[in-house]
């Protein structure tokens, strides 16, 4: 087989956008003007697909700090900390995580990616039954799947269908592994907690929430999902990226059970991979303090997340989920989607252009993902760009007959 045979699927994907003039691949941002502005093509653009929910790239308090931490350790760690040693830094913010949680593990991956694939590789074996919500993201499919578990989806935000899963299971619901998200990030919308964590503990099975998306934006104090829906003490292992809330890069895993530190022994991708650098260890700090103290960004948040789905139901169209930080329109048509998407972008909008298979539900989406940092003048202009490229993809519209 040559190189181009391998390649033939791929270039199948990439033709499959049709002949637009861009593609997401090939957006490139000139210069990052803000949290919510850069340059394309020339033009400044509102940035509404970056999942910087609280706007802190570009805050004074994280920039001052990762620039103190790239001066007094350095650009890089240079390799793992089970290899070269740990950083007081990485140590530092462990125990920062331990304690917004209360629980006694905390550990750092270095992507969210990371964590996920290192906490199921590290903790299942083969054998092993994992059941895992069927829009999970693919990195918890990629851990359960390197794992060598047997892994069985029930039907999204459906705990009545993990039961059912469980039940099949028989004896070996004891000690088997749910997992589920917190705010989804493709549909945005949120996993019945309470309900999923009640059916886990009556089979007696562990309970895992990956709140990528979630962390720093739900619960009283930001914690996530888990905290709103008050399982903070049930829950078995939480999971998190530095990569939205946090305005950094890395992840970090938190547990109630002292056990978990024990993974640093035989979590590859913790062993095996160099740890975070010292800036971007320093940017999450300063940012998971935000978290802390500064609520009012979570609520401009909000309010920004109001203003959109108002402003976009408000024009007719069909909306995957209630109000939160992602907003999605469905569109039936991929080709629809790539053109709209393309016209948003002529009109200095981007939002995410998300098709079948990272789609759920066979529709495609523009995906729209709030910040704290949007301005309410901002998001108006997002609508009226919308109002405008959507006039010509009316499928949808509720009352198009294709949107059925
Ligand atoms: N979990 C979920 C639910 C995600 O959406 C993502 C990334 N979008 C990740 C994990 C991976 O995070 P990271 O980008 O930090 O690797």
């Amino acid at each position: 087989m040559s190189i181009s045979d391998r390649f033939t699927e791929l270039a199948h994907i990439r033709d499959s956008l049709g002949s637009l003039a861009a593609d997401p691949s090939r957006v490139v941002m000139e210069k990052i003007l803000s949290p919510t502005e850069a340059m394309i093509a020339g033009k400044p653009t509102i940035l509404v697909g970056t999942n910087n929910y609280l706007g802190l790239t570009f805050d004074p308090d994280l920039i001052d700090a990762a620039c103190t931490a790239m001066t007094e350790q350095g650009s890089g760690t240079t390799g793992s900390r089970m290899a070269n040693g740990s950083f007081f830094s990485h140590a530092a913010l462990e125990r920062e995580f331990a304690d917004f949680y209360g629980v006694p593990s905390a550990m750092l991956f270095s992507t969210g990616y990371q964590t996920n694939l290192g906490l199921l590789m590290g903790l299942l074996r083969p054998g092993d039954k994992v059941v895992l919500d069927s829009h999970s993201h693919a990195c918890i499919y990629d851990g359960c799947r390197i794992s060598g578990a047997d892994f069985f989806a029930f039907k999204h935000n459906d705990a009545e269908d993990l039961r059912k899963r469980l039940r099949r299971l028989g004896p070996d619901a004891k000690g088997a592994l749910v997992v589920a998200e917190g705010l989804y990030s493709m549909l945005g919308d949120t996993a019945p907690l309470a309900d999923i964590c009640a059916v886990a503990k009556e089979y007696g099975a562990w309970l895992m929430v990956d709140e990528a998306h979630s962390f720093g934006i739900y619960g009283e104090t930001g914690r996530g999902l888990c905290e709103e829906a008050g399982i903070l003490d049930q829950v078995d292992f939480i999971t998190g990226t530095f990569s939205k809330s946090l305005a950094s890069l890395g992840g970090f895993c938190v547990s109630r059970h002292p056990e978990m530190q024990l993974l640093r022994y035989g979590s590859r991708p913790y062993i095996f991979s160099a740890s975070s650098s010292p800036a971007n260890i320093a940017a999450a700090h300063a940012a998971l303090r935000a978290v802390r103290d500064r609520p009012e960004l979570k609520e401009q948040l909000w309010a920004n997340a109001e203003r959109l789905h108002a402003g976009l139901s408000g024009l007719g169209y069909r909306l995957a989920s209630p109000p939160s930080p992602v907003i999605a329109v469905r569109v039936p048509s991929h080709e629809d989607a790539a053109r709209t998407w393309n016209e948003l972008l002529d009109s200095g909008i981007y939002v995410n252009l998300v098709v079948p298979p990272a789609a759920p539900d066979g529709e495609s989406l523009l995906r729209c993902s709030l910040s704290a940092g949007h301005s309410f003048e901002q998001i108006d202009r997002i609508v009226a760009a919308f109002e405008t490229a959507l006039g010509g993809a009316d499928a949808t519209r509720p009352h198009a007959a294709s949107a059925g």
